[in-house]
């Protein structure tokens, strides 16, 4: 396997997108923005319960070529898939008139008029290496580029909380996914080295260090491609359990129960709902701790917190899958320090975070593990943090 194979896809140029547009839409480009997926390191279910968070953006991105036109016309073409160019109006930009991945960039376009910016019509073509539905938020990175474009190109000089919420209410309320603030915090605010420490109360962020190459680490993303969708039941139901437990204990959201508020909790609530809550509180611990530990002695010490998180999801929440497991027992009996399924659950991908000299193994054992199981094989690649949106060209 070449060196290109696991590090993914390099993304195409800022000069041959450009020229790509070019060939399109028969002009050049005003210019081109980017912004990355992001891998959640840990933090899981915690963020609608107001608690903690720990994404880093990730070295895959979605890159957008914009140009804004004098009419209402906005014509939209990815490289991916064989769509063509989209043709569409600013006239027509409401929710559920949109189809397909146009939805992502016509959400933002439209989020962006509600809080009254005069948004222009434009062409934009989009590359993206964040892969599709791999539980990296494929979604949130063109939403980022695109964002991050608009504020640029009207001026409208929004910082990055307001962002945040725009693209939020882009995927809520135009594309229909009920999503918090995490992905696109993680993609706007996200830096190289580094990953994002998310309080979802208030949304302040902070950049701690985060940097596996220094440490002879390497995080393996193993995409299980078992699909998970936030419609599935699961999440909901999961959602309604903690907000059941916040007002049986009398707080404003799970966040306000501490870990040695647990042992009273066990005698208030019922037996699911007590592990349920007993999930969250103990994983916005161990994002504290995740935190601390990543300012101190670095990546090396986090390895038990991303055990614990798992067997918390596993259990508590029971939210992983036969796949997850697989994927993090088999990264954990073959040198990885520690491994755990990120995302919402039911499906999607397990990080392994894994001493440089044990990846081949980690990697080899998994797909064999997957294929003696019968599984679909796995995708497994290394990602790194990277830098949050910018504009390139
Ligand atoms: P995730 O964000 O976890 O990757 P989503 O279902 O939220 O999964 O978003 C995936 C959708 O984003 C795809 O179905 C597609 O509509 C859109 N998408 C992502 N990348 C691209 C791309 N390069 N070109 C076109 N659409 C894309
Ligand atoms: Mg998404």
């Amino acid at each position: 396997m070449s060196s290109q194979d696991q590090a993914g896809p390099a993304p195409v140029s800022a000069e041959d997108l450009a020229a790509r547009f070019t060939q399109a839409f028969g002009s050049a480009p005003d210019g081109v923005w980017q912004a990355p997926g992001r891998v959640n390191l840990i933090g899981e279910h915690t963020d609608y319960n107001e608690g903690f968070v720990l994404p880093f953006a990730i070295d895959r991105t979605a890159r957008v070529a914009i140009a804004v036109r004098q009419d209402r016309t906005v014509r939209l073409l990815s490289t991916y898939g064989d769509q063509g160019v989209v043709t569409t109006s600013l006239d027509s930009l409401e929710p559920g008139t949109a189809k397909g991945w146009t939805k992502y960039p016509l959400g933002v376009m439209w989020a962006l008029r509600e809080r009254g910016i005069d948004v222009p019509g434009l062409d934009l073509l989009l590359d993206s290496t964040v892969p599709l539905g791999a539980g990296l938020s494929s979604s949130h990175a063109i939403e980022c580029a695109v964002i991050s474009a608009l504020n640029d190109l009207t001026a409208a000089g929004l910082g990055a909380e307001e962002m945040v919420l725009a693209t939020q209410r882009a995927e809520n309320d135009f594309v229909g996914a009920p999503t918090g603030i995490m992905d696109q915090s993680a993609s706007l605010r996200g830096a190289k080295g580094h990953a994002v420490f998310l309080d979802c109360r208030d949304q302040k962020a902070t950049l701690v260090p985060f940097e596996t190459e220094p440490a002879g680490l390497v995080l393996l993303v193993i995409d299980t491609k078992v699909s998970h969708s936030h419609a599935d039941g699961g999440y909901a139901s999961r959602r309604a359990s903690c907000e059941l437990g916040a007002e049986v204990l009398g707080v404003k959201a799970l966040r306000d129960v501490q870990v040695g508020d647990l042992e009273e909790a066990g005698g208030l609530l019922d037996e699911v709902t007590f592990r349920r809550v007993r999930h969250v509180v103990t994983e916005n611990d161990r994002v504290l701790q995740t935190v601390e530990l990543l300012d101190g002695p670095g990546p090396v010490a986090i390895g038990r917190l991303l055990d614990a998180s798992h067997a918390s999801m596993r259990d508590d929440f029971e939210i992983s899958c036969p796949e997850l497991d697989l994927a993090v027992d088999t990264s954990r009996a073959n040198g990885a320090i520690g491994a755990r399924m990120t995302g919402g659950g039911f499906g999607g991908a397990a990080i392994a975070l894994t001493p440089v000299d044990a990846e081949q193994k980690v990697r080899a054992a998994v797909a064999k593990a997957f294929s003696d199981a019968g599984f679909t094989a796995p995708e497994i690649f290394t990602v790194s943090p990277a830098a949050g949106a910018m504009r390139i060209s």
